[in-house]
């Protein structure tokens, strides 16, 4: 590891993990240019990694966000400073658009009892959605490598990118995939989900590395371990719903625990019963 935190993944590729719930934020540098994937919570932990990542490259860099939650993007506006371009998903720029208020309230409200710090900086942060949007894949040039940003599908969120960098046999996943801990079910499509994991794992080889949204990096083999949790998940919610089974029984059998896994049922009876999710 070097003394800013980051540590090389493949050629050209650095990630730092926040110790702040466990984010990753990634690198990927090329040729007088570089790209940065998520940019963390607070105006605090962006400055952090603004200085991080000065200390590695002096090359300006592109933002990406892989998803609208506020560990990924709110540190956009001290990142973007002076006019970087932000790129994400057009559900993810959207929420973050026309929610932003609604959401910083949401999240300040969540944290504030158990880490009143990240509340605080939540509540101060400007909400900097991306200015440039995805729809289903786009390729950018990030200093003479290729970088293509893709939507396979809802899965975490409506608007979930995840960031291929073929030269390094490498996918940045976002929280479609959790080292860290669990899944997270709060705004996910659990239904959708599996098919979301089986189009990512169609761009991996045997020895591509994958960087998740929290924790370590991971293989092909731990991405298809998640692909059967979350299929077997996504079978027991049909079942249990075609059964009038209550969301509590259903998870207390289910893959990832009991706590995640209501959230994750609760979520899929109400797509099943038609309800807006
Ligand atoms: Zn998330």
């Amino acid at each position: 590891m070097t003394s800013t935190g980051f540590v090389a993944v493949a050629a050209g590729v650095f990630v730092r993990r926040c110790p702040v719930l466990d984010v990753n934020s990634t690198l990927v540098v090329g040729d007088g240019e570089a790209l940065l994937v998520d940019t963390l919570s607070t105006d605090g932990q962006a400055r952090d990694l603004a200085a991080a990542i000065r200390a590695l490259t002096p090359y300006p860099w592109i933002i990406v966000n892989t998803h609208h939650h506020f560990d990924h993007c709110f540190g956009n506006a001290v990142l973007a400073e002076g006019g970087r371009p932000v790129w994400g998903h057009e559900a993810a720029a959207a929420l973050l658009a026309e929610r932003a208020d609604a959401l910083r309230r949401q999240w300040y409200e969540e944290w504030v009892a158990t880490d009143p710090e990240l509340a605080a900086g939540l509540a101060e942060v400007r909400v900097v959605p991306p200015d440039h949007t995805v729809h289903g894949s786009a390729t950018l040039a990030v200093g003479g490598r290729s970088v293509t940003l893709r939507h396979l599908g809802r899965g975490h969120t409506a608007g979930d990118l995840v960031v291929q960098v073929p030269d390094a046999d490498l996918l940045i996943a976002g929280d479609l995939v959790e080292q860290a801990g669990p899944p997270s079910f709060e705004d996910a499509y659990p239904l959708e989900w599996p098919e979301t994991l089986a189009a990512m794992q169609h761009l991996l080889g045997p020895d591509s590395v994958v960087v998740p949204g929290h924790g370590s990096p991971v293989g092909p083999g731990f991405v298809h371990h998640q692909h059967t949790e979350l299929t077997d998940l996504a079978w027991r919610i049909r079942d249990g719903h075609a059964d009038g089974a209550p969301a509590e029984a259903v998870a207390a059998r289910a893959p990832f625990g009991p706590q995640a896994a209501l959230t994750a049922v609760r979520r899929g009876y109400a797509e099943l019963a038609g309800r807006a999710v």
